[in-house]
This record gives structure tokens, C-alpha cells and sequence, in this order.
């Protein structure tokens, strides 16, 4: 990717939030269907994708980008669905790399095509690397995911690591009975390995989630879980750590540890994401359901200074936070569209 920025400042919302990053969401579809993302019989059997025409095509997905970059935003993330399982992923990344102004390109993969994809990945100039990986155990990787890879996904963490990314993050969802007990384990990792491991909140996401309250832990409680194993070192913030709190386990530790904690301590007064779906709808909220149809406007044969309109108008009306730890209180709570189509 071309080290040059547009020039342009990046646009700021109606609550000074400078929004500079953009995730996009390639695909709903996934060689995986973990237990977060589907529902039991759609883990057994078949799931609803989207049509091809309902995805985004590369040149509106490029030409949305551009649009982006000239407004000022200078970071992207591919995710999904599962970006790598798209047709012709590559070259469309190559095309990323030719847009001026975009320095940093980032991808969310589930690990099971990173050992093909990894140097091609690093060759193109994608800056970082997150895998999701929800356990160390071969069984209930597949229990987790319903499909037996764990061996190929740790092969791609291994590729990530030797074709030079850095750090490669690790994603952990922690889910209270379902992977929790794997807390020592994953953090021992970043101990002896060049790997920013990190936990995330489980959130109350999709119609499909297996969400309780019970399974849910906040980052407060998993991080006391490592009182046994070593000090906890804070580390300063740097940029690519987004919303995470990074320590060190013990000071020869050669990874870190990341906390992320959407929901016990939100970092919606930071936020600086805007995302598009896998349908082609803008969200400017994980956790809000409001989305606008830019899909309808790019097909409405507009001009780039519509799109530049469409996304402005998302920036301005991104709400200031959610309450979703409030509503956790209440009655439970629960924000529709699935995470594959919106891309986490
Ligand atoms: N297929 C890619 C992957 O597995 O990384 C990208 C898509 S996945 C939806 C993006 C991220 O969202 C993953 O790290 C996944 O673990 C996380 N995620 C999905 N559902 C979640 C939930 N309910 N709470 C917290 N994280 C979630």
C-alpha cells in the first residue's frame, strides 16, 4: 500500500469523533459457521446466504473506497462473512493497493485459508492481521465452529507469523462454560509467541446468537483470571491496538494481551468506525440497528458526490453510544442483523 495520505482531514460526526476507519464487510458466507453467528440447525445443516447480486460488486466496493479515501479515511479493514473465501479476493486487494491515500489495510480471518493466502496478503501490503480463534482444543474448535480445521487454522497463524506480519492478533471470544476454562492457555501463548492475544466481551449480537447473560463475562472478570499466572504489565497505547487495554504477562513476555470490552467498558467516545455491510448498507453502530442503503444509491447510476453525501449523512448520524451494559440490566438485549453480514 502507498504510504500517502489524501490530504483530506477525516470527517468528524456530530459528537467531535473523527471517523477514520472503514470496515467492510466482503461476503456473508463462511467456510466456518461458529456457534455466534448461526443457530444450532444452521449449524448442522444449511444456511440463507445472500445472492450474488446482493453483494457489493469490486468495482462499487473500489469506488466506494475512493470516495472514502478523498473524504479522509485512511483505514480499512476487510472482514465478513469470510473475506477470503470471495472469488478473486486478491486481486481486488491488489486494486486497494493502487488508491492513493489508503495506508493502511487491515483483514479479520477465521485462519483457514491464510496458509495460501498469507504471503499473497503480505505481498499486497495488508498492514495487520486478526485471526479468530475461539480454543486451543481440536475437538471443540469443531464443536465451536462445526468444522474439524484446527490443525489448517494454526498452520495459517504460522504462515501470519512467518511471512512477517506484525503483531498478528489473535481474537478470542469468551464465552462463560463454552471456552473459558482455555483463559490460562491462550494467555500463556503470548508468553513464548509474537502474538497480541486478545479477549473479547461476548456481545449480545444477531438473531442467531447463543447470547446469555450467563455466558457473558466482562473483561474485568477474565482479566482476574490471570492473577495466578503473572504480573500484568500495562502497555502504552499504540495505534494499531484500537480499543483494546494491551498488557504484558511478566515482562519476558514476547506477545501481549489485549482486553476488549464492548460492552463493560465501551469505547463509544472513541469510536472512529464507519462500516458497510455485506448487503451494501452503511452502519455507523455495532450495536444500533439503524443502516443506510448505499447499495440503492450506487445502483441508482449516482455521482461520486452522492456517495461522498450518503456516507457524510451515516458519519452525522452516528449515535453518540449505545447502552447495551444499561439494557443488560433490564430485559436482556439483543441487536439484530447477523455479524457475518455485518462484519464484527
Ligand atoms: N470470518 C472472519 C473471522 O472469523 O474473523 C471475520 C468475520 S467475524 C464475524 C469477525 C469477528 O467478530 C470475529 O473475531 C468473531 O469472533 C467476532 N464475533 C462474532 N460474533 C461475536 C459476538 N457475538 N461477540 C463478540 N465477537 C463476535
Amino acid at each position: 500500500m502507498k504510504d500517502r495520505n489524501s490530504g483530506h482531514p477525516a470527517p468528524m460526526d456530530m459528537f467531535s469523533r473523527t471517523i477514520s476507519y472503514l470496515r467492510l464487510s466482503l461476503t456473508d458466507r463462511c467456510n466456518l459457521k461458529c456457534m455466534y453467528c448461526v443457530t444450532e440447525d444452521e449449524q448442522k445443516g444449511c444456511l440463507v446466504k445472500l445472492g450474488r447480486e446482493e453483494l457489493l460488486t469490486y468495482e462499487e466496493l473500489l469506488r466506494i473506497v475512493r470516495v472514502a479515501v478523498e473524504m479522509g479515511i485512511s483505514k480499512l479493514r476487510l472482514t465478513g462473512g469470510e473475506p477470503l473465501v470471495r472469488n478473486n479476493i486478491m486481486d481486488f486487494i491488489r486494486q486497494l493497493g493502487k488508491i492513493d491515500g489508503l495506508d493502511d489495510v487491515r483483514i479479520t480471518t477465521n485462519g483457514v485459508l491464510l496458509e495460501r493466502y498469507g504471503q499473497g496478503l503480505f505481498d499486497a501490503g495488508v498492514t495487520k492481521v486478526n485471526i479468530s480463534l475461539d480454543t486451543l482444543q481440536r475437538e471443540r474448535f469443531a464443536d465451536i465452529t462445526g468444522v474439524d480445521c484446527f490443525d489448517r487454522v494454526w498452520r495459517g497463524i504460522e504462515t501470519a507469523l512467518a511471512v512477517g506480519f506484525s503483531p498478528v492478533k489473535l481474537n478470542m471470544v469468551v464465552m462463560r462454560d463454552i471456552n473459558d476454562d482455555e483463559l490460562p492457555a491462550f494467555a500463556e501463548l503470548s508468553r513464548k509467541m509474537p502474538l497480541q492475544v486478545r479477549f473479547i466481551e461476548f456481545m449480545p449480537i444477531g438473531t442467531s446468537t447463543r447470547w446469555t447473560r450467563d455466558t457473558y463475562m466482562s473483561s474485568d472478570e477474565i482479566k482476574a483470571r490471570f492473577s495466578t499466572l503473572g504480573e500484568l504489565i500495562p502497555q502504552e497505547k499504540q495505534q494499531a491496538d484500537g480499543p483494546a487495554s494491551v498488557f504484558k504477562l511478566g515482562a519476558g513476555a514476547v506477545g501481549s494481551l489485549g482486553f476488549i470490552s464492548p460492552i463493560s467498558h465501551h469505547f463509544c467516545d472513541r469510536c472512529n468506525r464507519l462500516r458497510l455491510t455485506s448487503e451494501g448498507r452503511l452502519r455507523s453502530c455495532l450495536l444500533h440497528d439503524e443502516e443506510t442503503d448505499l447499495k440503492s444509491v450506487i445502483r441508482g447510476g449516482c455521482s461520486d458526490a452522492d456517495i461522498r453525501e450518503t456516507l457524510l449523512t451515516a458519519i452525522r448520524n452516528k449515535p453518540k453510544g449505545h447502552q447495551m451494559a444499561d439494557r443488560l440490566k433490564e430485559d436482556g438485549a439483543d441487536c439484530h442483523g447477523r455479524m457475518s453480514r455485518i462484519g464484527g
